[in-house]
Formats: structure tokens, C-alpha cells, sequence
């Protein structure tokens, strides 16, 4: 499947040098493939394609453009198991998250196609007798995409979705560590009869491929999920340009937990949220502000369900933590954790990796970890949650948002007027009470401070993708 991993006006290809990147199994550490990557030569041609591609899907009716759309995620549904399989191989986690995130493709998809027959203007009463002023919305135009190996299916498949919905076609980069899913899901856009050089799809070495597209001026809008650091290098290209971007980037999200919260409830909740996907999810909970009152109670809860954890490889039955997706997460995951210990905090359980063979760490619970660890400041993007005792709600509101990160926060109360407190004063882009409600296909993803500009999902990710015509005319 990988030996033709470029899909450039419609047809699947070789790229046009021999360079290679290796695909790795997780749970082995062993190589299970080699990606061929592609060259200059190949994305002059995908930039061609993805003109072509863009007059023809433009023109084409929403509805038309639904339809379409629709097939796919039915082919979707129908490959979730294959698509499941494969990111297991290639990313880690346990297959029902897997297969929870193809279906969960499919809704993102189906979601879109609907949403692309709402791309409504407005007219505008005109202060000239006799003329009419519309405002009419248009797609932005190509659009370079690049989505990272965490979710290697949600990340794409939102930034697919919303490019073909509002009519754009795309330059889709996916994870060259996790690519075979990637193929898959764009292999069914392809099957649905999404026409040629709508979705174009390279791989390659990440800054030359995001360098050349975005310079482009084929290229009219960025859209691109991963770390701060890279994101605000592209946005700086993308602002450059003058073009649209979408930046959904790291954050550090507080999980603060009330003294009149329901704290087993709380527990049970963040060791799910935390230990997902072994925690390189970018909404994480990290930093577990909980009040005095409760802070022992939630703490010995909170320890005994990371003990409990089943950790091994994905594609193993009762597996509910994974390894994690790569060496480098292995060597920052155990800097994070002997940091915070030699500044002071106690290691509650976990800490170490396991065995020789692939990426495991075991689930880990950081308590009373100083603010000044390097756990508190950075993100950890792995298995390990940080406890922190507060006094007040005001001290914990404002440790959460004493950081530039700001992406997702969590908050548990029973008080209405202490949610209404949480909903308001805690500085994120998305803040979820008493469970967990982000994510979904019709609501907003996306950050504020540094992580990210726009959102994806909602009708913001697709307005995110059309621009504003205002049009006057008047009766010749
Ligand atoms: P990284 O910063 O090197 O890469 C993150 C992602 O960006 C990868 O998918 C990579 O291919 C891509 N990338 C890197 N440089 C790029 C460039 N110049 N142009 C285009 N794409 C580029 O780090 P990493 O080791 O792969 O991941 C670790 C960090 O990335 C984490 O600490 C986390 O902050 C962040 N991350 C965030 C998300 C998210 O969902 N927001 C997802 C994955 C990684």
C-alpha cells in the first residue's frame, strides 16, 4: 500500500526521488515500512492539481458536493475496522480508541457534507432606491494542509472535511509516522467520486513540503494541528502571504476540581481523559488544580485507577493505555517525571518505562509538584498527570490561567454559581464542566493565547474556509 503513497490529480504515485522515511510498530519498536517521500517536483505537480481540482469542485453545487461527500463517510463506516487496524500498527492505541476514531471520521464527514448546503449570505437593505446588496460567501481556494500522527484519522479527516465542504480543494500533508490509515481514509473520498485533484496527498520531510506549498501562490489558505513552536512558524509564513490560516496547536489543560465536586466521579473521569491515547491528546488534562478539602480523597482515587490501567500492545485484548507513538515522547516523557521529582514532587506511582521492546511508560501520578517544574510549564504530551493542592477557587482559576497555553480546561463543581465562575473567568478556547463535552464534529475546536487561531469543527471551521463577497447591483 505504500509503495505509491502520493495521491496527485486523482491517480496514486510513486514520488519522483528514492529518499524514504521509515514507518515504525510502537508497540515492537521494530521498522514495518518504508514511506517513500516525496520531492519538489511532485508538489509542483500536486499545486497544479489542486488548481484544476478547486475550478472544477467549486463549481460543483453543495448539494452535489454533499453527496458526495456522504458516500464517502458510508465507505468509511464500512473500512473502519482495516483503517482501525492499521493506525494501531502504526500510532499505538488501543484499537477501540482506534475504531472509535474511524467511525468518529465518518460523523466529521457526514457532519461537513450537511453543513457545506449552510454556507448562507445575507442581503443588506441598500440605501440607493432599487439596489440590491448582497453578501455572498465563497471558498477561500486551495488549501495546504498539514495534521499530525496523535489522531492520524481526526486530524485529517477535519481538515479534508471542511476544505471540501465549503467547496476548497486541499494539499493534505498526513503523518508520515502514521500514514497507512491516512491513505485509507483519503481512499475513500476517492472511491465516493470526489472528482480528480480535489485532495491531493503528499508526504515528505515536514518543513520543505510546508515551506514550498505555503509560499505558493496557488495556495490561499494553511490549516495545520502540532506543537507551538511550528505553528507559529507557519502562521508567520501563511500571515506573510497574506493567506487564511487555522492553527490548532499544544496546550496545558487544568483539570480543577472543587471542594464540592463529585470527587470519585472527578477521578474516574481524568484518569480516562489523561491516560487516552497515553496522553498525547493536545485537550489533556495536565495540571489537576484540586481544593484542599478534597485534594486526599481525589488523589487516592485518582492513584488507584492509573494503577489499574491495562497497558501493552493496542492490538491486545483488554489494552487500555498503549505505548507511546514514538522514541522521542519516551525521552520527554521521563525528562518531565525526574524533573518534577528532584524539584520536589512525590511519585505517586509509574515513572519508568516498561520492558525493552517499543515505547511503554507506565500510566504516572505526579502530587504536590511545584509550579516551577518543568511538568507545570511545559507541555507533557504523555501519560503522566501533575496533582497540585489550592486553597481558594481563585487561586486555582488563576494557576490555570497563568500560562500562555490555552486550549482546553476542565473544571468540577457542584455549584452552579462556581460553574458559571469556571465558564466565565478560565481562559481556553474550549471549557468543559462536570464531564467531558468537547470534540464533536458540530462544535469548535480550537485554542486562544498561544494555542492556535481559529477552530475546527462547528460552522466556525467552516466559515474558516470562505470568504466574504459583498455585491451591489442595481437594475440596468
Ligand atoms: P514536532 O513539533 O516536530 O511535530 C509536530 C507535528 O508537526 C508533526 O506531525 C510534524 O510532522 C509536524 N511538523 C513539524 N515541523 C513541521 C513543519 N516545519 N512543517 C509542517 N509540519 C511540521 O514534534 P513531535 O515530536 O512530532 O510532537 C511533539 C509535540 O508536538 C508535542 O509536544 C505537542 O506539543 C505537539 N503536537 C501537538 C498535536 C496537537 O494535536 N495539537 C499533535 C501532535 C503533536
Amino acid at each position: 500500500m505504500l509503495d505509491k503513497p502520493l495521491l496527485i490529480n486523482g491517480t496514486w504515485c510513486a514520488p519522483s526521488g528514492n529518499r524514504v522515511a521509515e514507518v515504525k510498530n510502537p508497540a515492537t519498536g521494530q521498522t514495518i515500512a518504508k514511506l517513500p517521500i516525496c520531492e519538489r517536483d511532485d508538489l509542483d505537480r500536486a499545486l497544479a492539481a489542486a488548481e484544476a481540482g478547486y475550478r472544477t469542485w467549486r463549481k460543483m453545487t453543495a448539494l452535489e458536493r454533499g453527496r458526495i461527500m456522504h458516500r464517502a463517510a458510508a465507505l468509511v463506516r464500512d473500512r473502519a475496522e482495516a483503517i482501525a487496524q492499521h493506525m494501531v500498527r502504526e500510532q499505538g492505541k488501543p484499537l477501540a480508541e482506534a475504531r472509535g476514531e474511524a467511525n468518529a471520521a465518518a460523523e466529521h464527514i457526514e457532519w461537513h457534507a450537511e453543513e457545506g448546503r449552510r454556507a448562507y449570505g445575507r442581503v443588506i437593505p441598500s440605501r440607493i432606491p432599487g439596489a440590491r446588496q448582497m453578501v455572498v460567501k465563497e471558498p477561500v481556494g486551495p488549501v495546504a494542509a498539514f495534521s499530525p500522527w496523535n489522531f492520524p484519522i481526526n486530524q485529517l479527516v477535519r481538515k479534508i472535511s471542511a476544505a471540501l465542504a465549503a467547496g476548497c480543494s486541499i494539499i493534505a500533508k498526513p503523518p508520515e509516522e502514521t500514514p497507512s490509515a491516512c491513505i485509507l481514509l483519503v481512499k475513500a473520498f476517492q472511491d465516493a467520486g470526489v472528482p480528480d485533484g480535489v485532495i491531493n496527498i503528499v508526504f515528505g520531510v515536514p518543513p520543505e513540503v510546508s515551506e514550498y506549498l505555503i509560499a505558493s501562490p496557488i495556495i490561499r489558505k494553511v490549516s495545520f494541528t502540532g506543537s507551538v513552536p511550528v505553528g507559529k512558524a507557519l502562521g508567520a509564513m501563511a500571515a506573510s502571504g497574506m493567506k487564511r490560516s487555522t492553527m490548532e496547536l499544544g496546550g496545558h489543560a487544568p483539570y480543577i476540581v472543587a471542594s464540592d465536586a463529585d470527587v470519585r466521579a472527578a477521578a474516574a473521569l481524568g484518569v480516562m481523559l489523561k491516560f487516552r491515547n497515553a496522553g498525547q491528546v493536545c485537550a489533556s488534562p495536565t495540571r489537576f488544580y484540586v481544593q484542599d478539602a478534597v485534594y486526599d480523597s481525589f488523589k487516592e482515587s485518582f492513584v488507584a485507577g492509573a494503577q489499574a490501567l491495562k497497558v501493552g500492545d493496542g492490538l491486545a485484548d483488554g489494552t487500555q493505555m498503549g505505548p507511546l507513538a514514538n522514541p522521542r515522547r519516551l525521552d520527554a516523557v521521563e525528562m518531565f517525571v525526574e524533573d518534577a521529582v528532584s524539584c520536589g514532587a512525590t511519585l505517586e506511582c509509574g515513572g519508568r518505562r516498561i520492558g525493552n521492546a517499543g515505547f511503554f511508560f507506565e500510566p504516572t501520578v505526579l502530587s504536590d509538584v511545584p509550579e516551577h517544574a518543568r511538568i507545570m510549564n511545559e507541555e507533557p504530551f504523555g501519560p503522566v498527570a501533575a496533582l497540585v493542592r489550592v486553597g481558594s477557587l481563585d487561586e486555582a482559576i488563576e494557576r490555570s490561567n497563568r500560562l500562555p497555553f490555552g486550549l482546553a480546561a476542565f473544571a468540577f463543581t457542584r455549584s452552579l454559581a462556581t460553574a458559571d465562575r469556571f465558564a466565565t473567568e478560565l481562559e481556553a478556547g474550549m471549557v468543559s464542566i462536570n464531564h467531558f463535552g468537547i470534540a464533536s464534529a458540530e462544535t469548535p475546536f480550537g485554542g486562544i493565547k498561544d494555542s492556535g487561531w481559529g477552530s475546527e469543527g462547528g460552522t466556525e471551521g467552516l466559515e474558516a474556509h470562505l470568504t466574504v463577497k459583498f455585491v451591489s447591483h442595481i437594475g440596468a
